[in-house]
């Protein structure tokens, strides 16, 4: 069993991102500490969160007081203050932090964070917008890119392969994509074997790489 410590999160900034994030970590079951400078922002959280307190989390000995070297991992999510955001994932990087992930605006932004110590950042006005690009230009429901022109997508089953067998579509040869299942609204995801046949009206998952998963997912 992993101690609630390992299950632990920190959670710095309790902007809009900070605020999402930390109630996604707590739904899906995990030990939240929240810290923001503003005392406003903290009171206005603690009744929704477990734990929130207010520091300034560029203070090094501020974060050691809160116990934070006990927690295994911690988000920094502060956006719009730069310095506040490299100042606090250099003192979590001097406090041996073992996972930092850290919020980045700009793609020099990133590159400061992961040079100041951030082991993950993540880019999240840039991830969504590009993936909203996605969706809008073309029929897809859902769309992730992985680096490295990789994707995975969830696409309605385009109509001239509704009611045929992947044997017989052969979408890895001709299409140069996966379907890894098919899904009908109200019944389970199924993973996807030669036989299956694709039910007309259904959602298909597919992957492969990023021009041919949006070339699948144009056809009609
Ligand atoms: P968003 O775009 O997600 O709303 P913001 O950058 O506007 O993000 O909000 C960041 C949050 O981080 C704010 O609540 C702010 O009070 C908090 N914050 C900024 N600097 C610090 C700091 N040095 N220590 C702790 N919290 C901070």
């Amino acid at each position: 069993a992993r101690s609630s410590e390992e299950r632990g999160v920190v959670v710095i900034g309790l902007g809009r991102f900070g605020s999402h994030l930390a109630g996604s970590l707590l739904r899906l079951g995990h030990e939240v500490m929240a810290v923001d400078r503003d005392p406003a922002r903290v009171e206005r959280w603690s009744a929704r969160l477990d734990r929130v307190v207010q520091a300034d989390a560029t203070e090094e000995d501020a974060l050691r007081q809160l116990g934070i070297t006990s927690f295994g991992r911690a988000v920094v999510a502060i956006g719009a203050s730069l310095e506040a955001s490299v100042f606090t994932v250099l003192a979590l990087a001097e406090l041996g932090l073992p996972q930092i992930w850290a919020r980045a605006t700009s793609r020099r932004h990133a590159r400061i964070l992961s040079s100041v110590g951030a082991h993950h950042v993540v880019f999240p006005e840039a991830e969504t917008g590009e993936r909203v690009a996605h969706l809008i230009v073309t029929r897809m429901l859902d769309f992730i890119e992985f680096g490295d022109d990789f994707a995975i997508a969830r696409v309605p089953v385009p109509e001239t392969l509704a009611g045929r067998p992947l044997s017989e579509i052969r979408p890895i040869e001709r299409y140069g994509v996966r379907v890894l299942g098919a899904k009908v609204t109200g019944e389970p995801f199924r993973y996807a074997s030669d036989s299956t046949v694709l039910p007309p009206g259904s959602t298909l998952v597919i992957e492969g790489n990023i021009d041919q998963v949006q070339r699948f997912a144009g056809l009609s």
